[in-house]
C-alpha cells in the first residue's frame, strides 16, 4: 500500500468566543480559526484527514506556514510511503524540516500525522483507540476554558459554565498578578466545589510567579500551568521546591529531548500534551508513556481543535485514562466547523467514536476553496 495523493486545503471557521492569552488573543472574531486540512489517499482509494491548527501567539507557527510546509515540504517527502510506517513517515519529514528541542514546526507535520492515523485504521477498520491498544476510558470530561479580563466576567463565565454541565475550569492568567488573585478568587467562589486552576501561559517573571504560586495555594490550587518562560528551567525547579502545588508545563511539552532535559533537572512534575502542539499522534503518544512511566501528573489539552483534531485527542486520552477535566475548547469557540455528522456527546463529556479510523465524518464541500492565503 502507497500513499498516492495529498490535498492540502486551507480553511476557514468562524469564531463564536476568543481567548485571550498572556500575549493577547489567541485569534480575533474576524480572522476565525483559521487552519489547514490535509486529504490523503492511498493507492487503493482509502482516505484520510489530518488538520493543522497553528495558534499563532501560543507558538511560532501560522495558517500560511503550514500550509507551504506541508505543500512545498512535507507532502512530497510522504507520497510514494507506505502510510503503516509511520516512523518512518516522520523521519522522513524530519530530514525535510528539522526537529530541535520540538519536532520541528510540529502543528504542520501534525496534519500528516493524523491523515496517516486515520488512513491506517480506516484500511484495518479500525478506531484509532484500537490502533493504539490502549482502551481505558470510553469518554473524557471537557473542561470549560474561562478567559474574562474582571473578577465579575470570570464569576459569569464559570456560572453559565456550570448551567451547561462543566465540572472543570481553567482559568487564563499571567495578565496582572494583583488582577489574577482576584480572578482566582471570583472563579472559585462560582465554581460549587469544582476543579479550577490557573494557566499563566508564561506569563509571569520568577519572582511573580513565587508570589502567584503562593496565593493559589492558599485558595486550594492542585495545579498552576505554565506560569513562567519555557526555557526557565532553574525558574522551573524553585517554583516546584516552593510549593506543594503541581507546576505543570505547557509551552515547554513542546517535544521528547526537551521534555528529558526537563526530568534530568528535576524541573517537572506535570505535563500537558497536546495532539498538533507535539506533532501528531506519534509523539503525543510516547509523550503520554514517559510521562506516565515517571509518575508524573498527564494532563490532556489542545489548540482550540476542530473536529479531526479534537477527536484524535479524545481518543488518545481517553486510551490513557485521562479523567482529569481537559481543554479540548474548540466546541466552545468554534461557531460552525466542517462536520457532515456531529461528533457524540454525553453532556460535557466527549465519547470515543467506534467508527473506523479518527471517526470524523467531513462535508467536503465545505472544506474547499473556503480560504485563500496571501503567500
Ligand atoms: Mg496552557
Amino acid at each position: 500500500m502507497k500513499i498516492e495523493r495529498i490535498e492540502v486545503l486551507p480553511i476557514r471557521l468562524p469564531l463564536k468566543a476568543v481567548v485571550t492569552l498572556s500575549r493577547g488573543v489567541s485569534r480575533t472574531i474576524e480572522e476565525g480559526k483559521q487552519m489547514v486540512l490535509v486529504k490523503m489517499t492511498a493507492d487503493d482509494g482509502t482516505v484520510g484527514w489530518g488538520e493543522s491548527g497553528p495558534s499563532r501567539r501560543w507558538s511560532a507557527e501560522t495558517t500560511q506556514s503550514c500550509y507551504t510546509s506541508i505543500k512545498h515540504y512535507l507532502a512530497p517527502v510522504v507520497i510514494g510511503r507506505d502510510p503503516f510506517d509511520i516512523a518512518g513517515i516522520h523521519r522522513a519529514m524530519n530530514i525535510e524540516l528539522a526537529p530541535g528541542v520540538d519536532p520541528g514546526q510540529p502543528v504542520a507535520k501534525a496534519a500528516i500525522d493524523l491523515a496517516v492515523h486515520d488512513l491506517v485504521c480506516k484500511k484495518l477498520g479500525i478506531n484509532l483507540q484500537t490502533w493504539l491498544g490502549s482502551k481505558a476510558l470510553d469518554r473524557i470530561p471537557l473542561s470549560c476554558l474561562v478567559s474574562a479580563p474582571t473578577p465579575d466576567k470570570v464569576s459569569e463565565v464559570v456560572q453559565e459554565g456550570l448551567k451547561l454541565g462543566f465540572k472543570g475550569f481553567k482559568v487564563k492568567v499571567g495578565h496582572d498578578p494583583d488582577m489574577d488573585v482576584e480572578i482566582i478568587k471570583a472563579a472559585v467562589d462560582a465554581a460549587e466545589g469544582s476543579i479550577v486552576w490557573p494557566d499563566a501561559n508564561q506569563g509571569y517573571n520568577l519572582d511573580q510567579a513565587l508570589r502567584m504560586a503562593r496565593a493559589f495555594e492558599a485558595m486550594g490550587m492542585e495545579i498552576f500551568e505554565q506560569p513562567i518562560p519555557m526555557t526557565d528551567i532553574y525558574g522551573m525547579k524553585k517554583l516546584l521546591s516552593s510549593t506543594t502545588m503541581n507546576i505543570a508545563i505547557d509551552e515547554a511539552a513542546m517535544g521528547i529531548p526537551y521534555l528529558i532535559e526537563m526530568i534530568r533537572r528535576e524541573a517537572v512534575e506535570g505535563v500537558v500534551i497536546k495532539v498538533n502542539k507535539v506533532g501528531g499522534i506519534y509523539y503525543a503518544r510516547q509523550m503520554c508513556d514517559l510521562v506516565r512511566n515517571a509518575g508524573f501528573k498527564l494532563i490532556g489539552s489542545g489548540l482550540m481543535d476542530a473536529p479531526i483534531g479534537f477527536q484524535a485527542s479524545v481518543q488518545l486520552f481517553a486510551g490513557y485514562g485521562i479523567d482529569f477535566p481537559t481543554d479540548l475548547n474548540g466546541p466552545q469557540h468554534i461557531a460552525e466547523d466542517y462536520l457532515a455528522e456531529p461528533l457524540p456527546k454525553d453532556g460535557q463529556n466527549a465519547l470515543v467514536t467506534k467508527t473506523p479510523g479518527i471517526g470524523v465524518v467531513i462535508d467536503e464541500v465545505r472544506v474547499r476553496g473556503d480560504l485563500k492565503l496571501e503567500l
